[in-house]
């Protein structure tokens, strides 16, 4: 018998016979198909010659699709956690989606219209966020990380800064304060103990090397028991009196009062300001905006991060400031900040519209059940609040088979589970998600029964 692998067809004729057939996809340059022929018929080498299972053409088709679809598709978020890291953080609201396309082409981003000379990209977002913080001076760069290294790097290159050692904390695998610290070209000052750190310990650790003292919020953890830190009302009257700046990393940056809808314990952004710190926050957590890195504070020291060389390297691109400008906007208006920006009214929604969501989907899924449960705020916010919620439970065999199928389709559906049952949370989903999710679920279980 002849081997199978002598009979293969050339690149050539596969490539025109998959171009000639129905599966391509419509546009794909013929690079891109060559590529996949070329895989293709690789695999079949390596294996023993026979075609794949689907056939030459298809085989390739679908390898063409694979790599002409892009990777950041919307995905069905029925987790419950508000702020998904890793599905991309806050959603923005309508009006920051129709910004990112106002400005998508040319936009006056550095142009003043009325005089027809050259502006700066920051002075309307630095306006807004004076508006909506209370600071004198405030700027805009990629994210909090960034934010950091530029204040600390203002501040305090080439001398020291004070931070306790309850704070040296790491926020998401690559952020840690020791590190970024070290980064800014600042040496650390620790302070304290892990858990108890006191004004008198600030006192001992002064030199006339201290350019700033940094307090870092606790976003992702809480530490209880025999605890105590210096509050920052009491660490800026110190510092202040001596004439050294005080840093307020604050991670979440919220900017409303939320405490009666049950949540408390994040610190206002506003608060920290009337404090005189130099706050950073990020856009895209509580603040509900993109990935951002928002410094508010006294004038002096913005003018001189504004200054600083890194200010250019860290600057926010055309279409975050867009979408930053139109969110922070909605502030203007609390109200309708809590109902338009996607990330406040899902932490606000009332319990009963969650439940009329979760019965609606109960309904698409024999065999599921609606109880109570919780939701979470992520991205490191709100790390003790667990907002009450409506679930619905779906019990599977193989709930780990029946994730993949959900995260396979179209649109791919991020869920969890609870013991062997599929666990859906409408906190994190609209009306038409909710179906959709829900129909997803059904399609998958259906499917594996077949
Ligand atoms: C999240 C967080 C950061 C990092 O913010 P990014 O915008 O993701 O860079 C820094 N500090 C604290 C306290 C945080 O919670």
């Amino acid at each position: 018998m002849t081997d199978p692998r002598s009979q293969l067809p050339s690149v050539n004729e596969l490539v025109d016979r998959v171009c000639a057939g129905e599966a391509l996809p419509a546009n794909a340059p013929r690079a891109v198909v060559v590529d996949a022929v070329r895989e293709v018929l690789d695999e079949a080498r390596a294996r023993d010659g026979t075609p794949p299972d689907d056939g030459w053409e298809s085989a390739a088709a679908q390898r063409v699709a694979e790599r002409q679809r892009p990777t950041l598709v919307p995905v069905i978020n029925s987790t419950g956690v508000v702020l998904h890291t890793n599905l991309g953080r806050a959603p923005l609201p309508a009006v920051a989606v129709r910004a990112i396309e106002d400005a998508a082409g040319y936009t006056a981003l550095e142009y003043d219209l009325v005089s027809g000379r050259r502006g700066s990209r920051q002075t309307r977002i630095r306006r807004l966020l004076r508006e909506v913080t209370g600071a004198e001076d405030a700027l805009v760069v990629n994210n909090a990380a960034a934010a950091v290294i530029l204040v600390l790097n203002t501040l305090a290159a080439g001398a020291e800064a004070i931070v306790s050692r309850g704070e040296l904390v790491e926020i998401g695998g690559s952020f840690r304060i020791p590190e970024i610290i070290a980064r800014s070209g600042c040496a650390l000052v620790e302070v304290g103990a892990t858990n108890r750190t006191h004004l008198r310990d600030y006192e001992r650790a002064l030199s006339p090397r201290t350019r700033c003292a940094l307090k870092v919020h606790r976003s992702n953890f809480s530490m209880t028991g025999f605890t105590s830190d210096v509050a920052l009302a009491d660490l800026a009257r110190f510092m202040h009196a001596r004439d050294i700046p005080v840093v307020h990393d604050l991670g979440s940056g919220l900017l409303l009062d939320l405490s009666a809808f049950g949540l408390r314990g994040e610190p206002r952004v506003t608060e920290s300001v009337s404090e005189g710190a130099v706050v950073i926050f990020s856009g895209d957590k509580l603040v509900g905006g993109p990935q951002a890195g928002l410094i508010a504070g006294p004038a002096a020291l913005l003018t001189r991060m504004a200054a600083n060389p890194l200010a250019r390297a860290l600057r926010p691109d055309k279409v975050v400031l867009a979408a930053l400008e139109a969110t922070l906007a909605l502030y203007r208006d609390p109200e309708q900040a809590r109902r338009e920006i996607p990330v406040l009214a899902m932490l606000t929604t009332p319990p009963e519209g969650l439940e009329d969501r979760a019965r609606r989907m109960a309904a698409h899924l024999p065999g599921s059940t609606v109880g109570p449960g919780w939701s979470s705020v992520g991205g490191g916010s709100f790390p003790d609040t667990a907002l009450p919620t409506t679930l619905v439970r779906v019990p599977v065999d193989h709930p780990q088979r029946v994730l993949a199928a959900l995260r396979d389709g179209s649109p791919p559906v991020v869920a969890r589970t609870e013991d062997d049952a599929i666990v859906l949370d409408p906190r994190t989903l609209t009306d038409q998600e909710a179906d959709r999710a829900a129909a997803r679920l059904a399609e998958a279980l259906a499917a594996m029964e077949a």
